[in-house]
């Protein structure tokens, strides 16, 4: 990488950031403003390889591990909205696993997905909830995203988001979740409250993986 540059525009705040971490594989930097570390732009896979990735590490339907996997979200859903609201799962993947299981719940569920189910008059509608289970660390574009998904927030909805989150204590190196090329957007805790801030959510609340926004 010997044209890298030594500094890079936050995808999400727009502020100038200097390099975070860089080995033979991955360069990132790192935002003071918003505290989002982000992939390098070059390291961008195209939508072929990315969708290649996906297929690869999509879990098969209704396995155990799965399910645990996804858990903290429907529980996290179970834990405010009243059966029969509408919900959306966004970023649902190819088998749509944790939308069906909220479907189950009683939940009203609707899927988009961009690669797999790009139904975008599913983005004109509005939704007591959305969830985005292991999908806004590879959000391009996090600004446009998190603005997006508000606007379809019905009045007080909520939007739940699972990723997992990096903090100072945390050794990046040897962290796995940096490891996933499709993974291009890494927050902090400080990258929500900007969010929130920014985005006027009236409320964020980060529980481990868990991610609780209100609007
Ligand atoms: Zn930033």
């Amino acid at each position: 990488m010997a044209d890298k540059k030594q500094s890079s525009t936050c995808p999400l705040c727009t502020a100038k950031s200097t390099i975070f971490f860089e080995d033979e594989k991955h360069l990132f930097y790192k935002c003071r403003e918003c505290h989002g570390v982000f992939r390098s732009e070059d390291q961008r896979l195209s939508e072929t390889d990315e969708l290649g990735r996906y297929l690869l590490h999509e879990n098969p339907e209704f396995d155990q591990g799965y399910y645990q996997f996804i858990l903290p979200v429907i529980e996290e859903v179970r834990s405010f909205a009243a059966k029969g609201s509408k919900g959306l799962d966004y970023g649902c993947g190819q088998h749509q696993v944790l939308m069906k299981y909220l479907a189950e719940d009683g939940y009203k569920m609707f899927g988009y997905d961009p690669l797999f189910l790009d139904d975008k008059e599913l983005l004109n509608q509005q939704y007591d909830f959305i969830v985005s289970c292991e999908v806004i660390e590879h959000f391009f574009y996090p600004y446009r995203e998190f603005q997006g998904l508000k606007n379809i927030l019905a009045p007080q909805g909520k939007l739940i988001c699972k990723t997992d989150v990096y903090d100072s204590k945390t050794d990046f190196e040897s962290w796995y979740y940096k490891n996933d090329p499709t993974h291009v957007f890494i927050y902090m805790e400080e990258t929500f409250e900007w969010i929130r801030k920014n985005l006027d959510f009236k409320d964020v609340k980060v529980d481990g993986r868990v991610i609780n926004f209100s609007k």
